[in-house]
């Protein structure tokens, strides 16, 4: 049993949508595009799981949030695919991949072969068990990655009202439950090894401000250790979480947010890997030229900085499936991928945004007591990341055209004093 496509996107997730898009945009035929999805659902915008899809009032539910509307582009539904000719292959996992033969072999016996994949397959989320602590599928420890997760997560938050619970990690996923949590009227307690929130981009300055806007909404934080085991009910039920430093926290649930692995395994031995993902260049293409990679599994060369780098967040899913597609349809007409790396995050009622790499030293600027403020960083004489918390549209576009420009900074006094003024200046 088989079936056969031009092009077939490997991932239903925020790059497969973007991806389909584009390819209508480009012109591609009825029948030509087969998406496979794992996922149950068509595409959608992942980072509502976090945020709008927790809420406790009127929260996001699908259909509402199918990609593109994240880019406020159209709002993919099933129909939208079956208009345009795009076979959806829903529920449906791959369990191997044949780059010679151009072929998957799904897990329902399928055959599948195509002359263009994109590999759209994202990442998992890190489990506890591969740290060596045994959950043993205890029903109020959530994870957070798909759509199964965040309905779970909301069935066991709401059984917990007025309850404690321990957030695991101090990442995004930690950093975005904690809130909704709060919001949800539930005591948090989070718990990661490192110093301060947000260790891989925060500066101990800038995460101080979370912290404490965190503490003043209640949430307690217990760095510097991680978790040794859990102690459970004769219902399997997690009800105390015990920390390497020997203490131990009563727990109605737990979520935890400890980082992820790119789904690659398809692929090893047959293309070439870097960063934990797949090597691509700047049209998207892996070793193999029938083959592209998009998304958090593509390891794509940076130009602004020179790198080769695996990003694992939303803009660059969206606008490295945009290019690939551009690539496949419009060869003469694509330029290499010329990406600015860019990071946000909503909690609460704060909102930031990051653009570049936090490279070098550190020049803070504005109102750090409740207001705008922000941080510039400069490495080797030039402007080469900023941040910006509380900025209006205009002020975060500002920044990111300067972080792109990548300006000499002579003199970082004078970057100090200009602040945001620097950015909306050029
Ligand atoms: P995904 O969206 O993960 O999609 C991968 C798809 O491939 C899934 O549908 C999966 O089921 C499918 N798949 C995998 N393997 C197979 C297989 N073998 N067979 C069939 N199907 C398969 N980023 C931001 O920048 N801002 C945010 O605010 C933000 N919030 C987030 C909130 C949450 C809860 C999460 C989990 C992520 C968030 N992100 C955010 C990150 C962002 O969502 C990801 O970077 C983005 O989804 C990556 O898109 P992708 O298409 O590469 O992978
Ligand atoms: P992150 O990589 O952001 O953070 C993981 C955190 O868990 C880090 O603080 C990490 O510390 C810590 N950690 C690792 N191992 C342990 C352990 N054994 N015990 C306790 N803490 C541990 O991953 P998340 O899980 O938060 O997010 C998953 C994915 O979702 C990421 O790709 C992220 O980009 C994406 N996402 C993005 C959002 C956004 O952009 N706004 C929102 C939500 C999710 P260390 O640094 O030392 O490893």
């Amino acid at each position: 049993m088989g079936r056969a496509f031009v092009y077939v996107i490997l991932g239903g997730g925020v790059a497969a949508g973007y991806a389909a898009l584009e390819f209508v945009k480009k012109g591609v035929s009825h029948g030509e595009l087969c998406i496979i999805s794992e996922e149950p659902v068509a595409p959608y915008e992942r980072p509502a799981l976090s945020k709008g899809f927790l809420l406790p009032e009127a929260p996001a539910r699908l259909p509402s949030f199918h990609t593109c509307v994240g880019a406020n582009e159209e709002k993919l539904t099933p129909k939208w695919y079956k208009e345009h000719g795009i076979e959806l292959v829903l529920g449906t996992r791959v369990k191997s991949a044949d780059v010679r033969r151009k072929t998957l072999l799904t897990a329902t016996g399928e055959t599948i072969s195509y002359k263009i994949l994109i590999v759209a397959t994202g990442a998992r989320a890190l489990k506890l068990e591969e740290f060596g602590v045994n959950v043993s599928d205890a029903e109020n420890v959530c994870y957070l990655r798909d759509l199964a997760d965040a309905n779970r997560l909301v069935d066991v938050m709401q059984s917990c009202t007025g309850g404690n619970a321990v957030v695991i990690g101090g990442g995004y996923v930690g950093m975005e439950c904690a809130a909704s949590l709060v919001i949800n009227k539930i005591n948090v307690t989070m718990v990661f090894p490192e110093a301060h929130c947000m260790a891989r981009l925060f500066t101990p300055k800038i995460a101080k401000y979370y912290e404490d806007y965190y503490t003043a909404k209640g949430v307690n934080f217990i760095k510097g250790t991680v978790l040794s085991s859990f102690d459970f009910d004769s219902n399997g039920k997690v009800t105390a979480v015990n920390l390497r430093d020997g203490r131990k926290l009563l727990v109605d649930m737990v979520v935890v947010g400890i980082g992820i692995r790119p789904n690659t395994s398809l692929f090893e031995g047959q293309l070439t890997m870097e960063k934990g993902g797949i090597k691509v260049n700047g049209k998207l293409q892996s070793s193999n030229s029938s083959v592209c990679a998009i998304g958090d599994v593509a390891a794509f060369p940076v130009k602004v900085s020179g790198e080769i780098r695996r990003l694992e967040h939303v803009d660059s899913a969206r606008k490295s499936a945009k290019h690939a597609v551009s690539a496949i349809m419009d060869p003469g007409k694509t330029e290499e991928f010329d990406y600015l790396p860019f990071f946000y995050s909503r909690v609460f009622t704060l909102s930031w945004q990051f653009y570049g790499d936090n490279l070098g030293e550190v020049i803070y600027y504005g109102d750090f007591s409740g207001g705008t403020f922000g941080a510039y960083w400069v490495n080797q004489g030039h402007l080469v990341g900023s941040f910006l918390e509380g900025g209006t549209k205009d002020e975060y576009q500002a920044i990111a055209k300067a972080t792109r420009l990548r300006p000499a900074v002579e003199d970082l006094a004078e970057l100090e004093i200009q602040g945001l003024g620097f950015a909306v200046a050029i």
